[in-house]
């Protein structure tokens, strides 16, 4: 009996990777263009035909291939992007296996024309089927030019299931604005049989976003800008009224990756409960950025989910800065939120120092532009500021400016402490209601957070320094992060073995609780689900600043004393969340009052 195991011709297993790789039109133009995103392009343009059957054409001035090159494109495995496993996890191009353009070869009748800067003439490479045709010297512009005609010609099967030309159409626009999206920085030009579709010139994330909605849609997006200790969440949202019952402007990112994700989905979604009926949903584009070791991309090309190892306090973060954005949009009175089904990100317990729930990373949302406490100058400025780093265009700043506090009458003058810790104020026709602890918190947070950035710490020197004895671990750990320790301000020096003598401190830290301070801070730094030194000193100024304000008298303050904490509030920036996502404040409404009685 003759063996009946027999390895698979190169063509046919092409054709069955191709199955995986290209299931449709719009994964091939993924692919390539993600190829020409790779290859450094400024500008790409695409056109299509007949949802993508008849032909896909891509072209860019990129690198482009020396002919050596060209030919090996298309070997399954070939790829110029990683040499070895580990490369794949510190990937910083989008495709890495090799085997799209073998695989799209396998099952297309494909044409390239290529050439690098530093030759003369180009290279033309001819495969039908995933059978090399030929290979010429042809005059060809700088960059590389792929033509796909009659794809899954030679896989009828396949062919069969495509859906209609237009499903087949919406969804190469979808894959094409994704990739648009992602990439402000290079012009991307579509075209649908033969007729201009989209004109994108390379541009800010702003222009890019309106190019893909419309002139007209831009007055109704928001901007989205919010930096927290695990994550930035930018870009924009739609305003309420932009909501719609099909909407297709959906888009979510992470480190410039474009993902699907149904959980964040709801926590955007959620953020304009009551504002929307649920039958509507409003268009998002919404940029993260995370700590690439805290998020697991799944390495298969036709997947879009992502992993993310810190969900929830991913989730709440997505949450608060939908939330804000519409609040400070004047969508809805400021803070008009109810904080009852708010989940809040669980925090230190200061006596046993552990946590109530699995641990979180602190989310802190900053309103940039509410300060009641300073006067306009100032809230101007970090306003100013906070938009300047994502260079919006004129169109934004020509929209009416949000509504924020700061634009009412001045004359923040009746701070009227209430006890057990709260202290009420008028604002212009606002009345705002303060956690004073959580207020000093935040404050605590945003100050060293801010040394923290700027590399200037501030010490204060004890007059009797302080010993502690340690355990070999702590010893060890603390050795370990001592930078960390002495650029949040502490002044930590070796007193034989495991001892530790602290000679300074940062100001505002509780030395009668010293050493349950510095246990904290090693316990928060040994359970290690967070990652990046950033991440870490934020993690350990959270903790400083929980313990500081947990000292902190707050109950029976003089007027001083609560003048003095809520100008110190004001000049933080008046964080409206603690690091451990808990409201500082809240706005008492004309809407409760009437309610009540
Ligand atoms: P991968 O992108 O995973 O490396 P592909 O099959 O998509 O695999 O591409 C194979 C190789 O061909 C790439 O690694 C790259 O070197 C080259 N290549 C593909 N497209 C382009 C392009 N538009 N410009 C320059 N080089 C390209
Ligand atoms: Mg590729």
């Amino acid at each position: 009996m003759s063996s009946r195991i027999k390895l698979l011709p190169d063509s046919v297993a092409n054709q069955i990777a191709a199955g995986e790789v290209v299931n449709r039109p719009a994964s091939v133009v993924k692919e390539l263009m993600e190829n020409a995103v790779d290859a450094g392009a400024k500008s790409v343009t695409l056109n299509f035909r007949d949802g993508g059957r008849e032909l896909i054409q891509i072209k860019d001035d990129g690198c482009g291939m020396t002919p050596q090159d060209a030919r090996m494109a298309f070997e399954r495995h070939a790829t110029s992007k990683i040499a070895s496993v580990e490369d794949i996890y510190t990937l910083m191009t989008f495709g890495f296996r090799g085997e799209a353009l073998a695989s799209i070869a396998a099952v297309a009748q494909v044409e390239m024309h290529t050439r690098t800067d530093d030759q003369e003439l180009g290279t033309q490479i001819i495969i039908d089927g995933g059978t090399f045709r030929g290979q010429n010297a042809v005059a060809a512009p700088g960059g590389t030019q792929i033509w796909i005609r009659n794809l899954f010609y030679n896989v009828p099967a396949r062919k069969k299931f495509l859906d209609k030309g237009s499903t087949e159409s919406a969804h190469i626009i979808s894959e094409f604005q994704r990739v648009a999206l992602a990439h402000p920085d290079v012009a991307f030009q579509l075209f649908r049989d033969d007729a201009p579709l989209y004109n994108l010139p390379a541009g800010s994330l702003h222009q890019r976003v309106v190019g893909i909605v419309g002139k007209a849609a831009a007055p109704k997006l928001l901007e989205v800008s919010v930096q927290t200790s695990i994550a930035r969440v930018r870009g924009f949202i739609g305003r309420p009224e932009s909501a719609r019952q099909r909407i297709r402007e959906q888009f979510l990112f992470v480190n410039g990756r474009f993902f699907k994700s149904t959980f964040f989905h709801k926590a955007i979604i959620q953020a304009y409960e009551k504002l929307i009926p649920a039958t509507v949903q409003p268009p998002y584009f919404l940029y993260l950025e995370v700590d690439p070791d805290g998020i697991d991309v799944n390495v298969h090309p036709q997947k879009t989910e992502v992993k993310f190892s810190d969900q929830s306090a991913v989730w709440q973060i997505i949450n608060a800065a939908v939330k804000e954005t519409l609040a400070k949009s004047g969508a809805v009175p400021m803070m008009d939120f109810d904080t009852a089904d708010r989940l809040e990100i669980p925090v230190l317990d200061a006596r046993t120092h552990t946590y109530h729930t699995p641990v979180r990373e602190p989310a802190v949302v900053r309103t940039p532009d509410y300060n009641p406490f300073t006067d306009y100058k100032t809230s101007t400025a970090s306003h100013t500021h906070e938009r300047s780093e994502i260079d919006l265009s004129r169109e934004i700043s020509a929209q009416p400016e949000p509504r924020t506090l700061h634009e009412e009458p001045a004359g923040f003058s009746h701070i009227t402490p209430l006890g057990e810790g709260y202290a009420v104020a008028l604002f212009g026709t606002r009345f705002v209601a303060i956690d004073l602890r959580r207020a000093r918190e935040a404050m605590l947070f945003e100050r060293l957070e801010k040394m923290l950035q700027n590399g200037h710490s501030a010490t204060q020197q004890l007059l009797f320094p302080e010993r502690m004895a340690l355990s070999a671990d702590d010893a060890g750990l603390l050795k370990d992060h001592s930078e960390e320790f002495a650029a949040l301000g502490f002044d930590i020096r070796s007193a034989g073995e495991h001892s530790i003598e602290i000679a300074g401190t940062p100001p505002d830290t509780p030395l009668e609780t010293l050493d349950e301070v510095i246990y904290e801070m090693l316990d928060s730094l040994r359970d290690g689900t967070f990652s990046g030194e950033t991440a870490r000193r934020q993690r350990l100024a959270a903790v400083m600043a929980h313990a500081g304000a947990s000292a902190a008298k707050t109950a029976k303050l003089t007027a001083t004393e609560l003048e003095t904490l809520l100008k110190a509030f004001g000049d933080a920036g008046t964080p409206a969340y603690t690091p451990a996502g808990k409201r500082t404040m809240t706005e008492i409404t004309i809407e409760e009052i009437k309610n009540k009685l």
